[in-house]
């Protein structure tokens, strides 16, 4: 028998939870977007984001999901048949590969095991392997949602510069930003993509390009076709709050709530939050027996924990469990890696409680799934939830 009752907890990578005060923003009415009252709020927004990215640059803001801010990164800085240098650090890095190859670009892919970030040193290498410079840009995946590995982004930008390559970085911060610390303008990235609901605790339909001085200039040589995507209009449009086309007006509301409750807590405050959520997680996947998929301690994710089950289970039986049971919702195992492993999410608005909540439910889980793991597990993450 199931108990229904309370709050259905949403332990996805993504989509997270939104905050009461976000939603009751997003339900104000609709205004119209070419008055003095949007431009404001246009204003504030495309303002108020900027930090988030650490950036003082432009930040393009799109009614489109993540995947549409990917396309608007690369149709706005390459031209046909450019060559990008992709590392497949997993499922998202895959299908961002897969989208430059669709839209006409000669993609060197580095294969990877899905258990380890980009390494700074193959970009070292494959960059002083290209005198010619034929390389045009470097993709780069932050934080990989499928995997729960987080790439060193500094230590890829020092590689550039080591190698002397004018290439330019793009970087997906689609599952880190606003929940792992990230600095577009220190560490030299040209096109930031980010999205709304993962760190930014909003719905989706929101996603975002952070754009360099740099890239900016190779937008104007830049020859893939774009309309929707072209930053030009959009960057002229926002200089004074507005759109050229009708933005997501209460998704906005939505940013403005969000962007004020990030900086009532603090980015660092955030960043630290999430540190210890993501280390009382893995106390807990330690105590349990089990293995955590990332394989280099320093790629740990801060928003997300994808865990192995064991030889002869199924992690999506294992999640249908707790989902009948517990009214949880945990991330699938993506890709390569369906039935092989699930993932906790703990980004957004999240607390100490709702992690040890979601603990509870995964050890109950797994235990009603007849996984042998170590009932005690759950202990060693309340003993780091207890400590500062
Ligand atoms: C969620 C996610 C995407 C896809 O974003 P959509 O909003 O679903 O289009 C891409 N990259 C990463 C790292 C993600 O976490």
């Amino acid at each position: 028998m199931s108990y229904a009752g309370g709050r259905h907890f949403l332990q996805i990578p993504g989509p997270t939870n939104v905050p009461d005060s976000v939603l009751r923003a997003m339900s104000a009415q609709t205004i119209d977007h070419r008055g003095p009252e949007f431009a404001e709020l246009g204003r504030a927004v495309l303002d108020g984001v900027k930090p988030v990215f650490g950036t003082q640059g432009p930040v393009v803001i799109y009614p489109a999901s993540g995947t549409g801010a990917w396309e608007a990164a690369l149709v706005n800085t390459l031209s046909p048949g450019d060559r990008v240098l992709c590392f497949e650090t997993g499922h998202f890095a895959s299908l961002w590969q897969e989208m430059a190859t669709a839209l006409g670009l000669e993609v060197d892919f580095v294969p990877g095991d899905w258990r380890h970030g980009v390494s700074p040193e193959v970009v070292a290498e494959r960059l002083e392997q290209d005198t010619g410079h034929t390389i045009k840009a470097v993709c780069v995946v932050h934080n990989e949602t499928s995997t729960g590995v987080t790439s060193r982004v500094a230590e890829v930008r020092a590689a550039i510069d080591a190698a002397a390559h004018p290439a330019l970085l793009l970087v997906d911060t689609i599952s880190s930003l606003g929940s792992i610390d990230y600095r577009h303008d220190e560490w030299g990235v040209d096109v930031t993509v980010a999205g709304s609901q993962k760190g930014l605790m909003l719905p989706p339909g929101l996603s975002f390009n952070a754009i360099s001085e740099k890239a900016l200039n190779a937008s104007r040589s830049a020859r893939l076709p774009k309309s929707f995507w072209n930053w030009q209009p959009i960057l002229a449009a926002n200089e004074r709050g507005f759109f050229p086309y009708t933005p997501a007006t209460n998704l906005l509301y939505g940013l403005r709530e969000a962007l004020r409750l990030l900086n009532a807590e603090g980015l660092d405050a955030v960043f630290a939050r999430h540190i210890r959520h993501g280390e009382a997680t893995r106390a807990a996947v330690n105590g349990w027996g089990l293995e955590v998929l990332c394989a280099d301690e320093r790629e740990y994710s801060s928003s997300l924990t994808a865990i192995m089950v064991p030889e002869g289970h199924d992690a999506d039986k294992i999640r249908a469990i707790i989902l009948d049971r517990f009214d949880m919702s945990l991330g699938a195992g993506l890709g390569k890696l369906s039935g092989r492993v699930f993932r906790i999410g703990h980004l957004g608005s999240f607390n100490d409680l709702m992690l040890a909540g979601t603990l509870a439910g995964v050890q109950m889980g797994l235990t009603l799934a007849g996984v042998r793991i170590d009932p005690t597990g759950l202990n060693a993450a309340l003993d780091r939830l207890q400590s500062l």
